[in-house]
């Protein structure tokens, strides 16, 4: 596939192959963009602004419908990319697909919906006979840059609203999974003027800091993991700035909970697109009560993942995104087993293929679940009581989403008090995300939220307006 600026599909005679994890075979190549190429991209960005910024939002709507349409009809071909350049299973990329498409009609409709305020003016002595409003203005070119794990659907939670605020936009999706995103952009760009959407591919660390770096970018929003996020804040200047980060999440069961509930919720959490979400449970925090017998049924649950070709509709579990990938969850797994934990099931690596593995008496110190492992781990940590839960649960870093499983109803409003993190879940694990809530994490995990009507919000300015 190629990129897009100002409207024309451009190749470059460098490339970069684009690899199914699940067979190392290639599935498409893209151009090695470079920083001529990005300044190419941001100036028509930069040049069509003005004519998305005179767009009726009544036009504006129409044409995220009629994108919404085709992008619905190309449904199959898209989930299709997603499958094969991430290794996620196709039952997961069709779901992914349908959440993108929603996102994108809650864009259409919030795009119709976006209001200032009056401000009461009079109620400073100096406001008297005077009247106060603010009008929400597009920011001008957003540049957007996202990660492997949701190519799609992460993408649109930056387009659609960006779009929906009348910005022109700038995509550099992940290198090791661009393909299904280009594709959409291209669908998207025949509906819109020339220049309005515009895509990089390339290696992040040559094209990154010439985007973050540009004196023409209003906004990034970034999606990534938390050692990229931090580079970018400390490059970007006066831009606005939306992060969405790694993240470390704990699932907390108490002596109290629904135990079949739990263990469901914790295998759903662990095992999802094999563990890279960045909301997946990548800790599970558990009263000593009740932790032999929770580990016994994720022990028989986890057992039950049907791994195997992403494209077999049967594949629940599929690889990591390369062996690299697969190699560092190797490592950091055997790191805990050398140091005291106890492997209760799986552990073992084949290329980029990790087993659903189920660990027990982690301890808190150990890097399995200091960091972000984003791989198919269970680490299983017990405590005495809610206390040394939320405890645990606040020790790292991270902050994006929690969940606890009791049913107690102060213990859970203990917990949504205490815990640091940008969404608590009772009864639920922390890997649910509905595409209009709002998203976003505390901490290390991030600055801002997500979310249609939210990003929508925080890709405009506002514009007081005086009348005196
Ligand atoms: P990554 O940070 O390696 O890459 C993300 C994007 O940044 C890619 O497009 C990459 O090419 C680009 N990039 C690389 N170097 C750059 C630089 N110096 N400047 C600017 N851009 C650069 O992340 P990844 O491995 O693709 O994705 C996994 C990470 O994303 C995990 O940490 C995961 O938790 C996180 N994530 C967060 C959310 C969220 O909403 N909070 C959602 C999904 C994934």
């Amino acid at each position: 596939m190629k990129m897009l600026i100002n409207g024309n599909l451009i190749d470059k005679n460098d490339k970069i192959a684009v690899l199914n994890p699940f067979n190392n075979e290639i599935v498409d190549h893209v151009p090695s963009g470079n920083g001529e190429d990005v300044k190419n991209a941001i100036y028509s960005a930069n040049k069509a602004k003005k004519s998305i910024r005179d767009m009726s939002s009544r036009k504006l709507s129409r044409i995220l419908y009629d994108i919404h349409q085709e992008l619905k009809e190309k449904s199959s071909e898209i989930s299709r990319l997603i499958c094969l350049e991430t290794g996620k299973p196709i039952r997961d990329s069709k779901v992914e697909m349908e959440r993108s498409l929603q996102t994108l009609l809650m864009a259409a409709e919030e795009s119709k919906r976006i209001y200032g305020e009056t401000i009461p003016m009079d109620a400073a002595i100096a406001g008297k006979k005077v009247f106060g409003f603010t009008i929400k203005i597009p920011l001008g070119v957003v540049a957007a840059i996202t990660p492997f794990n949701y190519p799609v659907n992460l993408a649109i939670h930056k387009i659609a609203p960006a779009l929906a605020a009348k910005n022109s936009v700038v995509l550099k999706p992940s290198t090791q999974a661009p393909l299904a995103a280009l594709k959409m952009v291209e669908i998207m760009d025949g509906h819109l003027p020339d220049g309005i959407i515009n895509t990089i591919t390339g290696s992040g660390n040559v094209l990154g800091d010439k985007i973050v770096t540009s004196e023409m970018v209003d906004k990034i929003s970034f999606t990534g993991s938390v050692n990229t996020g931090l580079s970018i804040a400390r490059k970007a200047g006066m831009k606005k700035l939306t992060l969405e980060l790694g993240g470390n999440d704990p699932l907390i069961v108490l002596d109290d909970a629904d135990l079949d509930a739990a263990v469901t919720a914790a295998v759903s959490g662990s095992y999802l697109n094999a563990g890279q979400v960045c909301i997946a449970v990548k800790r599970i925090i558990l009263q000593e009560k009740i932790a032999d017998q929770f580990a016994e049924e994720l022990v028989s649950q986890t057992k039950k993942i049907k791994v195997g070709d992403p494209l077999d509709p049967e594949t629940e579990m599929g690889p990591l995104i390369n062996e690299k990938a697969a190699i560092h969850v190797e490592r950091v797994v055997n790191d805990a087993v050398n140091n005291g934990a106890e492997l209760l099931w799986g552990g073992s690596r084949k290329g980029a293929f990790y087993e659903a593995t189920v660990i027990d008496h982690v301890q808190n110190e150990m890097e399995l679940v200091q960091k972000e492992t984003f791989g198919p781990v269970s680490p299983i940590i017990r405590v005495k009581d809610l206390d040394e839960a939320i405890k645990l649960a606040n020790s790292t870093p991270y902050g994006l989403q929690a969940g606890i499983f009791t049913q107690n109803i102060e213990k859970a409003k203990k917990a949504v008090r205490q815990i640091e993190a940008g969404s608590v879940l009772i009864n639920k694990q922390p890997t649910f995300r509905t595409d209009n809530m709002p998203f976003g994490g505390f901490k290390m995990s991030g600055i801002g939220k997500e979310g249609v009507k939210y990003a929508v919000e925080d890709m405009t300015r506002s514009k007081l307006v005086v009348i005196g």
